[in-house]
């Protein structure tokens, strides 16, 4: 069953254990932006979508280093070329880093309903070598992402 992975290659800073290629070249977002949707309308003609699609994945790099207007753009996009599944999962990752009450509430305007939040780890030691920061963020956004609409997964490096 086909599945569709979009990849948003740009970070606000370059962490020292990752491998995933990643930019912070912030104002290049809106020309990969507009090349994404020219490539998903290239693959879109040559796919087989003869089914509907079941899953979308948001991935990065950090999405959440987009702007809305920049996410509303590629999900129409999805959403214009590519047949969904009714019930398809639409997951989009999150930096915690990133998300204020004011992004969580605009996260609404978008077809997504589950959320990847790159917390990393709670480990003091580890944390010395990534971002302290990410945890604080994380515990502060977790309330207000805590909703029955998302459903929300991790990623752990221990
Ligand atoms: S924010 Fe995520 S994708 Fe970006 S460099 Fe760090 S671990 Fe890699």
């Amino acid at each position: 069953m086909p599945s569709l992975y979009v990849h948003i290659p740009f970070c606000q800073s370059r962490c020292i254990y990752c491998d995933f290629f990643s930019t912070t070249a912030l104002p290049m977002r809106e020309r990969y932006v507009a090349a994404l949707c020219k490539e998903m309308e290239e693959r879109a003609k040559s796919a087989d979508l003869s089914q509907p699609i079941p899953s979308v994945y948001m991935g990065g790099g950090t999405p959440s280093q987009l702007t809305f207007p920049q996410l509303h753009q590629l999900f129409d996009a999805v959403r214009q070329l590519f047949p969904l599944a009714e019930d398809a999962e639409v997951t989009m990752e999150l930096n915690p880093d990133d998300v204020t009450p004011d992004f969580v509430a605009q996260l609404r305007s978008l077809p997504v309903n589950r959320l990847s939040l790159g917390i990393q780890t709670f480990n003091d030691n580890v944390l010395t070598f990534c971002c302290l920061y990410c945890r604080l963020a994380a515990i502060n956004f977790l309330p207000h992402a805590r909703t029955d609409y998302f459903f929300i997964s991790n990623e752990w490096l221990n």
